[in-house]
């Protein structure tokens, strides 16, 4: 027997599961939402008692990623684990010329937020599981996917050993970088390898961080240091996402805790004074990800699946909530106008309405990584003098925080 399904994601990821939200929250209760996952999904029962001291990832929300989260009635959920960035400070090591941005300068309550990715997930998670209106399959494992052509996509899972098949008018391929739904449609991508890994940890400082973000840029790669909560025993905890050379990356990730902490004191100097603990490393390849199609007949590629990028930034996850928020739109108003929901024609309005950003926030986060690890003294001296005179010119500073808060679309 084929069950039928007007729109289907795969699979619970960050962005499947926002993306999911985001519908029930825009549509028709007459369209149903299934989102299919490959894991168990169990809920980590006392995530909200206790913050694990060192989790490995954390993400940087902008402030759109807060209004898009309040317009669906959840951020509240998501306040009481995340910490505020009210200032960037942005520098170069080894060279002069730094740069402060803060909220106050600018009209916004915060430059953006930081949320532990174990937090974050669960929020979402549960918000979805306390819905009785998003069809949730865990432990599903996709067998095949095909085209129908206009009649959406047919897929086949196993669920617990159980095989089912679907048909749906919308499938929605949320299944990260590597995606393997994306390579069965044979939709190609292009990949840049950065030759860099990031190495993410959490670190206990001496000094409490007020809120404060910093972005280091070295001739190996940028180094990131986000104010995290803190707890009971550890109230100066950051976020470390350190992207340097892979050969040096493996190093740093298995080094003595306290050969690591030196090379981070080193790397970052003390700005917040000296580092008294270090969690578990993790290490993260690094390369720009853009899928060569994003929609087809019956189907949109999503989140890292469509765009992976550089951290950097900190805006991959950003920027697929605006996609996703945007598909959410569009899809409603195709709803109300009788258009059917795997329509090309409303997918690629969908597709078009976003690529201005997307190209901005892709480019950005790819020339980035790259401008500042010029050995050149020419180019050393262009960025020192950019990040100087950034400090400077208020109104490319205001562009800059602009694009960053994601409020310039
Ligand atoms: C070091 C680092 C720091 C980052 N910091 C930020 C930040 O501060 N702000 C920001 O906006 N973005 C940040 N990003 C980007 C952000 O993590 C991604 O944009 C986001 O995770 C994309 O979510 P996704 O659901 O599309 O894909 P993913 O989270 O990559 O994957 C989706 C899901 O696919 C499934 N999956 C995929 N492959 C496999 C597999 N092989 N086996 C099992 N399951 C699989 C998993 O269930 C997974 O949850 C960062 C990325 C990195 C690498």
């Amino acid at each position: 027997m084929v069950e039928e399904r007007d729109i289907v994601i795969i699979v619970a990821g960050m962005v499947g599961m926002s993306l999911a939200l985001l519908l029930r929250a825009q549509l028709s209760e007459t369209i149903g939402v299934t989102l299919l996952e490959g894991n168990d999904l169990s809920i980590p029962a006392d995530f909200q008692d206790t913050y694990p001291a060192f989790d490995s990832r954390t993400t940087a929300l902008s402030y759109s990623s807060r209004r898009i989260f309040e317009n669906i009635g959840i951020w509240e959920l998501f306040e009481n684990n995340t910490s505020l960035i009210n200032s960037i400070h942005v520098s170069s090591k080894g060279r002069f010329g730094s740069a402060l941005l803060t909220s106050n300068d600018y009209d916004l309550p915060a430059l953006g937020y930081v949320a532990e990715n174990l937090a974050l997930g669960s929020v979402l998670l549960r918000s979805i599981s306390d819905s009785s209106e998003i069809e949730l399959l865990g432990s599903a494992k996709v067998l095949n996917v095909k085209s129908i052509g206009k009649a959406g996509v047919s897929l086949k899972i196993n669920q617990e050993g159980l095989v089912k098949k679907f048909k749906t008018k919308l499938l929605i391929v949320a299944d990260g970088a590597k995606s393997k739904i994306r390579e069965s449609f044979a939709i190609d991508s292009t990949i840049k390898d950065y030759r860099q890994d990031a190495i993410v940890t959490n670190v206990e400082f001496e000094r409490p961080h007020m809120d404060c973000a910093f972005e280091r840029f070295t001739e190996s790669g940028p180094l990131a240091v986000l104010p995290l909560l803190g707890t009971p025993s550890q109230p100066n905890r950051c976020s470390v996402v350190w992207s340097t050379n892979p050969e040096r990356a493996k190093k740093l990730e298995n080094i003595s805790l306290g050969k690591f902490k030196i090379l981070l004191q080193k790397e970052f100097g003390y700005r917040l004074g000296r580092i008294s603990d270090s969690g578990e490393r993790s290490r993260f390849p690094l390369s720009l990800i853009k899928a060569n199609e994003q929609v087809r007949q019956g189907i949109v590629i999503m989140g890292n699946a469509a765009h992976a990028l550089h951290p950097v930034a900190g805006q991959g996850f950003n920027l697929a909530l605006r996609d996703a928020h945007e598909l959410a739109r569009i899809l409603s108003n195709a709803v109300s106008q009788d258009e059917s929901l795997g329509d090309l024609k409303v997918l690629e309005s969908y597709r078009l309405a976003r690529l201005r950003d997307q190209e901005i926030i892709v480019t950005a986060s790819d020339i980035l990584p790259r401008l500042f690890t010029y050995r050149n003294h020419f180019v050393g001296l262009a960025r020192s003098i950019a990040l100087a005179s950034l400090d400077i010119l208020p109104p490319i500073k205001n562009r800059l925080v602009r694009h960053a808060a994601g409020m310039s679309f």
